[in-house]
């Protein structure tokens, strides 16, 4: 199979003022030649800032995306935010199915669908998040869960140019816990499977990261684990320094 080209994806949650877009200023200063060859990357900033972020990052090696977008393109929904404005913002990409927006905001699978379906139609990489608790966990359930989120929020039709899936044990996020790599290998080979057999030869290419606790002393690790193609991080994405620093794993 053709090799996969990595994707390290920061997720800056609701963290970021105006002087913040110094971080992706210095990403772009810090992305060499070598960083550049090997992997692409992506900061994903609130939505107060994904105009800016995207004329920031204009002309360097970042690509700047949203972090949830609204199903419709428009219409009455206070508050909220269509995958045609972020596109129209500069945006390229855009998170959907974060377990924070499921857990925080009630999103079913159905809800995650229909968003990655709206950033299809927007032109966006929809990045699609999935991963089990730590009950499930416990349980001896991840696998029956990971593969019941696919099966309800992959939207129809991805291709692995629009679709990015994201592996997030959610107690994993932000815990400073991590997976052993033979926890997150065998979870990354079934999501492999669910793609090749939902999309075929397009599911081979589809970029699955792995997201949680990722900082520059384990990306190595848990980057070289097979089927990871990149990470998505939050925390460590706030700055420039760590996001490299993870980066530089590939
Ligand atoms: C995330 O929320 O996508 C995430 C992976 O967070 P952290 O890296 O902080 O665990």
């Amino acid at each position: 199979a053709k090799p996969v080209r990595p994707l390290v994806a920061g997720n800056w949650k609701m963290n970021g003022l105006k002087a913040s877009l110094g971080e992706i200023a210095a990403m772009a200063q810090g992305c060499d030649a070598s960083l550049r060859d090997a992997v692409d990357l992506l900061v994903c900033p609130p939505a107060t800032l994904v105009a800016q972020a995207a004329l920031s990052a204009a002309g360097t090696p970042i690509a700047v995306g949203g972090q949830d977008c609204h199903a419709k393109a428009n219409g009455a929904h206070t508050g909220d935010v269509s995958a045609e404005m972020l596109a129209d913002a500069g945006a390229t990409h855009v998170i959907v199915g974060h377990s924070e927006r499921r857990a925080d905001h009630g999103e079913t699978n159905e809800a995650v669908r229909a968003k990655a379906q709206a950033a299809h139609r927007a032109g966006l990489v929809a990045i699609v998040c999935v991963g089990e608790t730590r009950a499930e966990r416990e349980a001896g359930r991840t696998l029956d869960v990971v593969r019941g989120q696919l099966a309800g929020s992959l939207p129809p039709g991805a291709t692995a140019r629009n679709l990015v899936v994201a592996y997030e044990p959610v107690w994993a996020i932000g815990t400073g816990l991590t997976p052993t790599t033979d926890d997150v290998a065998e979870v990354h080979a079934m999501i492999r499977r669910e793609l090749e057999s939902g999309l075929g030869g397009e599911g081979a290419a589809v970029r699955i990261l792995y997201g949680g606790s990722v900082k520059p002393s384990n990306a190595a690790e848990l980057l070289a684990v097979p089927h990871v193609n990149g990470a998505l991080v939050g925390g460590a994405s706030l700055k420039a320094d760590d996001f490299l620093g993870i980066a530089a794993a590939y």
